[in-house]
């Protein structure tokens, strides 16, 4: 398996997840033309997507869904919850659906074996997935309140994690143009995670295997990539040594502006 996340954060997240023939596109939250431009920038081919699968309806996530679907001609894996708030209108009805897919319910597209599972965050019934193929496992969540148990347990044996890191705390509290009610959205237990949060994760719940920490979703206005690194490196150091091997080499950053490196499981 490989990952590539082509963007991530508040300005749109897509991430490509490719076994063999199979290559998925995780949400599409960046116009159609600039996810085809970075499908292309990373060296595959956007004529040849097996799947899009939307996590949740918030514009970040699903901005693209129609006109992609459309362009690419892609079947789009969404929930019914999912696709009814996503508010298509009559553009909805040209979309080429696959079977519904449910947040609770494993699906298969090719080779990837998707696990979806509940996160706590306010949109119509958003999930956050593992993904196996071969043998390696992916576990990814960039938008939820905070890592509950079920998060945790799925986590678990993951060769590769992409986890939200959306903002340092008292960053947010300073940040002089957000108004209070987001503010309290984002703060709250269904809004996003704090690099805190990653940090207690890492030290309370992760067991040591992932090679891969990819932190993602980070807010350009209340969070600092070296802040988040660093909340996580200690974490990990936290834990002893056998956690913080190759710490610097394993946790490393998603961009908002362009793809990331490949990860290859
Ligand atoms: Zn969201
Ligand atoms: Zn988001």
């Amino acid at each position: 398996m490989r990952i590539c996340i082509l963007g991530s954060g508040s300005s749109g997240n897509a991430t490509l997840i490719v076994a063999g023939d199979t290559r998925v596109l995780v949400d599409c939250g960046l116009s159609a033309k600039e996810t085809v431009r970075r499908i292309r920038e990373v060296g595959e081919d956007p004529g040849r997507l097996s799947g899009l699968v939307i996590t949740h309806e918030h514009g970040d996530h699903a901005r693209g869904l129609s006109a992609i679907s459309k362009t690419l001609d892609v079947p789009v894996y969404v929930s019914d919850a999912t696709f009814d708030a996503c508010a298509l209108g009559e553009r909805g009805k040209k979309i080429q659906r696959a079977e519904a897919i449910s947040s609770s319910q494993d699906f298969e597209i090719g080779s990837l074996k998707f696990h979806p599972f509940s996160i706590p965050h306010d949109a119509a019934d958003p999930f956050a997935f593992t993904v196996e193929s071969a043998g390696a496992k992916l576990g990814m969540a960039v938008d939820l309140g905070y890592f509950n148990a079920l998060a945790a347990e799925h986590f678990r044996g993951a060769d590769a994690l992409i986890i939200e890191a959306n903002h340092e705390v008292e960053m947010l509290r300073a940040c002089t143009f957000y108004p209070w009610s987001l503010k309290q959205r984002i703060l709250g237990r269904h809004g996003h995670t704090s690099n805190d949060e990653v940090a207690r994760y890492l030290r309370e719940d992760f067991d040591g295997r992932a090679e891969y920490i990819v932190l993602a979703h980070l807010s350009q206005n209340t969070n600092h990539p070296d802040l988040a690194r660093l909340a996580a490196l200690q974490a990990l150091e936290a834990r002893g040594p056998l956690f913080a091997r190759g710490s610097e080499r394993r946790v490393s950053i998603a961009r908002y502006d362009g793809p990331g490196a490949w990860i290859e499981l």
